[in-house]
This record gives structure tokens, sequence and C-alpha cells, in this order.
């Protein structure tokens, strides 16, 4: 292959180009939909990545949960390497010899039946609104295209048009009409108003079992309890979005389990993928999934070899429960030093397991700001709404890493 070069004669590699060229760079050819932190980062490992220049940095939000298990786990860097040595991709025009395990080892882990693959987070939100759709249609005899469903205030889903209709946030909305119909928001964690949207062209209730974007909002105890027993009582569907929550995340396999029940449909992805490729699933009872026949749905890359075996590999990792006692126990000591900031920076807190929402004083700085300052102190997490900042290490992380950065985070709120 020979060298490219561009009109100055400079070699247009991507080696040696500094982090600050490479921002100019990117501002000039990537669309600005993200306003990414000043980190150009070249390699990681485990719980640490390395910038171009070589500076290291603790990474506390681990891909909004997507590298839950850290960056490049020899577990599943070994499966994916294994698995690139035998086929790739089939499409489902065609079988492969991964997909069946990978839907054993998600019912295995779930307790529910079958699994519909797809690839990304948002893919696998649309994938069960057109399930509940099709299942009120032909099981509960709702009236063509009079399908509704219930969705809550501050969600996060997903980015498509249909995921966007119902989201409230102005930002993800304004300027992307018009909107898909069919959906009523209530208020989170409000089990009244939510009875009191369920009407009998109901396909679904929607929720996230914590809101993680809205800045890790955790409903009060009773409430995904009494979404069960509402949703079952009036013969709707209860679609748990799991995908930043579950999968190891609150300290328990999926974030649901903390009040033991079951939805109808699980949504899965990002840590699904091992940090390596796009994985998400619907995982649901077999009596809703089964409405989806031949053509009706699909997708070119969900299920294929190599994200299905990855997928597997995940739900290896989660088996012995080792990495959900770990979250619970270093979750402890993350609510700990939290704790010990409020009112020295923070003013209040939000956490379960390692997963953490932690709103800072205003007059400190913003949630951008505090970031901006914790990255100068090596140390990776991004802002939300407003003076929100999300804390969300891997899962293998270790006290004295931990202890670091909260550490951190006291000294730049100057505790
Ligand atoms: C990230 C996320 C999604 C969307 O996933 P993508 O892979 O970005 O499409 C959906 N729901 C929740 C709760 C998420 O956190």
């Amino acid at each position: 292959m020979t060298a490219t070069t561009h009109t100055t004669g400079a070699p247009l590699s991507t080696a040696l180009r500094s982090s600050a060229e490479l921002i100019r760079a990117e501002a000039e050819t990537v669309a600005h939909n993200y306003h990414p932190l000043p980190v150009v980062v070249a390699r990681a490992e485990g719980t640490w990545v390395e910038d171009v220049e070589g500076r290291r940095y603790l990474d506390m939000l681990a891909g909004y949960s997507a590298l839950n298990f850290g960056h490049r786990h020899p577990a599943l860097i070994a499966a994916a390497r294994h698995q690139l040595d035998q086929v790739t991709l089939t499409s489902r025009a065609f079988h492969n010899d991964r997909l069946a395990g990978f839907a054993e080892a998600l019912a295995d882990l779930t307790g529910l039946d079958m699994t519909l693959p797809m690839n990304t987070g948002a893919e696998a939100v649309e994938s069960a609104l057109k399930i509940a759709r099709k299942w009120a249609y032909e099981v509960k005899g709702v009236a063509p295209d009079q399908a509704t469903i219930v969705v809550a205030a501050g969600n996060f889903h997903g980015r498509t048009t249909t995921i966007v209709s119902f989201s409230d946030d102005p930002v993800a909305r304004t300027g992307f009409g018009p909107f898909t119909p069919g959906f009523r928001t209530v208020p989170y964690d409000d089990l009244a108003a939510l009875e009191a949207a369920i009407d009998d062209t109901t396909a679904a209730v929607l929720i996230e079992p914590i809101q993680g974007e809205a800045g890790v909002r955790i409903p009060a105890d009773g409430y995904l309890a009494g979404v069960r027993e509402l949703t079952h009582r009036a013969g709707v569907l209860f679609i748990a979005d799991e995908i930043q929550s579950g999968l190891g995340r609150t300290g328990t396999t999926l974030a649901v389990a903390h009040e033991d029940v079951l939805p109808d449909l699980l949504l899965l992805g990002k840590a699904l993928g091992g940090g390596i490729v796009p994985v998400s699933a619907v995982v649901g009872r077999r009596d809703v999934m089964s409405v989806l026949r031949p053509g009706e749905h699909g997708s070119t890359f969900g299920g294929n070899p190599l994200a299905a075996a990855v997928g597997s590999a995940v739900v290896d990792l989660l088996r012995t429960g080792e990495f959900q006692e770990h979250a619970r126990t270093l979750g402890a000591v993350l609510a700990d030093g939290l704790a010990g900031l409020v009112g020295r920076g923070v003013l209040r807190y939000r956490s379960r397991g390692l997963w953490a929402g932690v709103d800072v004083d205003p007059a400190i700085g913003t949630g951008r700001e505090i970031s901006e300052r914790l990255l100068t102190e090596g140390i990776l997490v991004k802002d939300t709404h407003g003076s929100t900042i999300r804390i969300a290490p891997p899962l293998t992380i270790t006290r004295e890493e931990l202890d670091s950065a909260i550490g951190a985070l006291g000294k730049v709120l100057g505790a």
C-alpha cells in the first residue's frame, strides 16, 4: 500500500499526530453531535486508558456501562479472537453455530425464554415496541393502529425518530419532528399515574429500572414490584430497559432483581457486547416473542457469530456472580466516599452498586467543568444534565483505584 499524501506533502497517517491536532481534525470532519472531553484515547486495558501522548487515565465512565468488564477483558478478547478465525457473519439467511448457544445462555441468565438478537440499544428498544404493538393487536385484540405504550418522564431509550418521539428532553427532540404517535408519558416513580394512564389500548409499559441519563434516578422501594403487579393485573406487557442498568452494574445481574421481579420483555445492550462489538437483545416470554414471524422484522448483523460469541462470553463472566458481588462491595465503598463529600461540594448523590449520579454544588462548577478538572487529575467521568456527574467505573475496578477517584473528586471540589 502506498502512503497517501495531501497537498502539503505530509503523510495522512494518524501516527505521530498529537492529541491537539486530532481534536482539530475531528472538529473539521466529524459531525458535532457530541462534545467530547479533550482527551484522545489511543490504548486501554482494564480500568485504564492511555492517550496519544502516553498520559494515563482511570476510566470512571466505562462507556456508559458498555465496558462493565473493563477494556479488553482477556476472556472476551480471547472469545472474539477465536471467533474471528472461524466465521464472523452469515446473515440470518442461514443458521450459524453460535446463535443458539447465545440465546440459551441469555435464557439461563435471565429466566426468560427467547431472544431477538439486534445490535444497538436503540434497535432493541424499537424491536420491543414493535413486538408489543403486534402482541396488542394479535393477542389482546386492540383495534388496528390504536395501540398505546406508556413511558416515564425523564426517560432515555436511544436516538431514533420513534424513540425521541417519547423523550421529554428538548435537546433530543427539537428539530426532529414529526414524531411517532402512540405514547403516553407519566411521571417516573409514580404508580398511581401509571395506573391512570393504562386503558384498553395499552400494549405495554416501558421503564428503565433506574434512569441513567436522568442522573441515576432510583425509584422508591416497591415501584418495580408495583409496575409488575399493575401491568400483570391490567394485561399489558412490562418492558424493562436494562441496557445501562443490567449485566452486573447495580450489584445484581439485572436491576429488576432488587425487587425480585421479571419483566415480560427485557432489553439488553451496551455491556452485552463486552466493549468489543455492538450487541443488543430483546429477551422475552415465549408467547410474546412468538408474535414475530419470518420476514416481519430483521437485522443484517443481528445475531452474527462474532456478536454471539462475544455475548456468550459476557454471559459466562456473569455466571459465577463475582462481578455482581464486587459491584455490591465496592458500591458500598463508593456510596461511603460520596456521603463523605455531601456538604463539601456535593449537594446529594444517588447510587446503587457501582453506579452513581452526583449533584455538584453549581457554585463550584458545572458538571462539565468538574469533569474537565477531573480529567487533569487523570480521572475520566462525564456530566449529565446540568451539575450532575455520572460515575460508572468498570466492575473490575480495585478498592485502591476507587479510593483514588473519590479522593480526586474531593480535591477538585475543594473539599
Ligand atoms: C444507551 C441506552 C440506550 C441506547 O443504546 P444505543 O446502543 O446507544 O442505541 C437505550 N436505553 C438505555 C437505558 C440506554 O442507556
